[in-house]
């Protein structure tokens, strides 16, 4: 037992804990949890929790499916929503064979082998989400077929006594609960849209608040009597839901993107690490974007980028690189703007970066910025600046993932293998059908 391990188990009996949540998530990034009584915490924490791994999408495979949870002590956290009386608790879990291996096939531990490979490189890796979602009335769509946002607004209005923000009152709140800050949030541009951002954070601690603010979020939202969904385009004629993310690499105390005076005060190892992502973004598309619903935001405009760029003050851009603010060097970081709020944070993260540390080693460069809206460039105009278009939909993603190197070395053979097969089968689902929209263009001219 280590400290940590100790210091939880006496947090449990002062506070009276009564439940201990584990949590671990699938490789679709869906939150799977198992609630332990106090009791079994010291055991989990030495042998790991027993669980049937082929019963999660994407873990094992059924002849080899006895898998362990190990409750990682560092994210002990109370869960203040589910109130004084019967004290809750969660922590995170890492996947271990039954031969107390980390598991090939856990996301978290996809992640971890990339922050190790930066740690090798001399980097830790920082990252900032700004995580867009929608509130509803209900999970069911309304009378015309599209669902009921909770109100009019757009960006940043104030809704004076409006349900989102009484809604992002308490959510904020909750999530400062639970040890996640929030930098801003504020009314999106669609109706009933709201975007909360989150203080930058080493990449794993990050991605594991991902899943907390999900979660806190959907809760929040049930308490608030509606519903939040991060299904990245809800709306035929609203903005989707992006996640962009800010990535910066550190070299001990210096943040190894800035270099003063240089073009946009970016160092070579900026540069390097923005080259990797856009050299290699279609590759990883995919994970990014996992759903055939993503590939309608990425195309449908209100902002979200289509095309592979970069950019220096430009909304349309697939990397941005923010206005420096003098004195500010050790925020220098990039945003990638082409994920969205349903992408598995782990595995996404995963990819992110290991294609920028790509770029690092390899030394790429990095081609021109794109100072104008690429949306409105012609095709032989995007196609003179190198602005390649990204998969727009998912079987292309499929096809372009399937032959990426890079992407199978990242996620390792079983991730790379289990989530193409489960990407596959979404889009053999979807092919099948016959929607509305085709219901309403053909039926009754054909
Ligand atoms: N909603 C847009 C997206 O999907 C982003 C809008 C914004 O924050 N500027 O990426
Ligand atoms: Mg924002
Ligand atoms: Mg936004
Ligand atoms: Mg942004």
């Amino acid at each position: 037992m280590n400290r940590q391990q100790e210091f939880v188990l006496r947090t449990i009996e002062e506070r009276d804990v009564r439940f201990v949540r584990l949590w671990f998530t699938d490789v679709v990034g869906s939150m799977k949890s198992v609630a332990l009584a106090p009791a079994e915490v010291e055991g989990a924490f030495e042998e790991g929790l027993g669980f049937d791994g082929s019963s999660i999408e994407g873990l094992a495979r059924i002849f080899e499916s006895d898998m362990l949870a190990q409750p990682d002590p560092s994210t002990f956290q109370i869960l203040p929503w589910r109130g004084d009386a019967e004290q809750t608790s969660r922590m995170f879990c890492d996947i271990l064979t039954p031969d107390g291996q980390p598991s090939a096939a856990d996301p978290r531990n996809v992640l971890k082998r990339q922050l190790a490979k930066a740690a090798d490189m001399g980097f830790t890796c920082y990252t900032h989400p700004e995580i867009e979602f929608y509130l509803l009335k209900s999970d069911q769509p309304g009378p015309d077929g599209e669902p009921v946002p909770v109100d009019r607004a757009g960006y940043f209005d104030h809704v004076p006594g409006g349900v989102a923000q009484d809604f992002r009152r308490t959510a904020v709140s909750m999530l400062e609960a639970v040890g996640i800050s929030v930098e801003f949030s504020h009314h999106e541009a669609g109706p009933g849209q709201n975007e909360i951002d989150l203080r930058y954070a080493d990449a794993l601690q990050t991605a594991d608040n991902i899943m907390t603010f999900r979660t806190v979020v959907k809760e929040v939202a049930l308490m608030t009597d509606c519903y939040a969904t991060f299904m990245p385009k809800p709306f035929s004629d609203h903005p989707g839901s992006g996640m962009h993310t800010h990535f910066s690499l550190f070299e001990g105390d210096s943040n190894a993107f800035f270099e003063a005076g240089a073009e946009f005060q970016l160092s070579t190892t900026a540069r390097q690490f923005m080259a990797g992502i856009l050299r290699h973004a279609p590759e990883f598309t995919a994970v990014t974007n996992q759903f055939v619903n993503s590939y309608k935001r990425l195309w449908g405009g209100g902002e979200a980028p289509s095309y592979l760029s970069w950019g220096h003050n430009n909304r349309s851009a697939l990397l941005r690189v923010p206005l420096y603010k003098p004195g500010k060097g050790q925020s220098a970081r990039i945003e990638y703007r082409g994920i969205d709020s349903a992408a598995n944070p782990y595995l996404s993260y995963a990819v992110l970066l290991g294609a920028g540390l790509k770029g690092i080693e390899e030394g790429y460069d990095l081609p021109p910025g794109a100072e104008d809206d690429i949306e409105s460039l012609s095709a032989a105009e995007r196609r003179a600046m190198g602005h390649s278009p990204l998969p727009s939909s998912l079987h292309d993603a499929i096809r372009v993932m399937e032959e990426s190197e890079l992407v199978a070395g990242i996620l390792g053979e079983q991730v790379f293998e289990n989530f193409l097969r489960n990407k596959q089968a979404d889009w053999n689902e979807y092919r099948q059908q016959v929607t509305a929209f085709e219901l309403k263009k053909n039926l009754s001219i054909l």
